[in-house]
């Protein structure tokens, strides 16, 4: 339902639980949040509201890079284990999803078969293991995520993170998904009124952008891995 993802200097944390609170409007039924804490990724989600998911992060998360999602469940009832992001078994990869993975019965009995064991119900839960696989298999991470996202049919905004990296990567296909930029901090969100505390800058994606956000800029691709030109335009909003 709601996607938010954070770059740039100091705690990404409040960006992040801001950015879940201004997607509220739309809807949801559970809450999460993911961060690089320099040797990991530390997670806290929920079934429940933004307020109650606050109120779950006892000791403070501390990281500058982050995502976090609100979620309208289409595959696997609204509980704690379904909240995003999900992850692989080790929680090196960190994934939050919009949309409906259409092919993920396959995909989940395929990696099941490779020895990946899910922990959800959802058809995201598919993705962080299918970025794991190829990462297993010796891929990088961009080559990873690009692999993994060209396997997906259905609708999807994707943002993902890989332990210990000051990196996101993100795609979209049939679901909305913005970039905001400013200066030394990006934002990748389903929806502008996510990030617009702090920036009124924004790149509209389309079908097929693969993007790579890092503290120094944005990668604007295709699947495969060719530059494409966004241009950010400035939104007018009443604050
Ligand atoms: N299909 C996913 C799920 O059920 C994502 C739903 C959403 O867009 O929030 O978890």
């Amino acid at each position: 339902c709601g996607i938010i993802g954070r770059v740039g200097d100091g705690n990404a944390i409040e960006p992040l639980l801001t950015g879940l609170e201004n997607l509220e409007y739309r809807g949801y039924d559970s809450a999460g949040v993911a961060v690089q804490n320099g040797s990991g990724i530390d997670i806290e989600k929920r079934s429940g509201k933004v307020e109650e998911l606050k109120e779950s992060i006892g000791e403070p998360l501390q990281g500058e890079v982050g995502i976090g999602h609100t979620r309208w469940s289409t595959h696997g009832p609204p509980t704690d284990a379904n909240a995003h992001p999900h992850t692989d078994e080790s929680a090196d990869v960190a994934v939050v999803h919009n949309g409906i993975i259409e092919n993920y019965a396959e995909l989940k009995e395929r990696l099941a078969a490779n020895g990946y064991e899910f922990t959800s119900d959802t058809d995201t839960e598919v993705i962080p293991h299918l970025i794991q696989y190829y990462l297993d298999a010796g891929f990088d991470s961009e080559r990873a995520f690009r692999q993994a996202i060209s396997e997906l049919e259905g609708s999807y905004a994707v943002t993902a993170m890989m332990s210990g990296e000051h990196v996101l990567y993100a795609a979209r296909q049939g679901s909305p998904l913005v970039v905001g930029v400013e200066d030394g901090e990006y934002f990748l969100a389903s929806d502008v009124p996510a990030f617009l505390e702090y920036t009124d800058s924004v790149v509209y994606l389309e079908d097929g952008d693969v993007v790579i956000v890092d503290e120094n800029g944005v990668e604007f691709t295709d699947l495969e891995g060719n530059p494409v030109t966004r241009t950010p335009e400035t939104v007018e909003w009443d604050p």
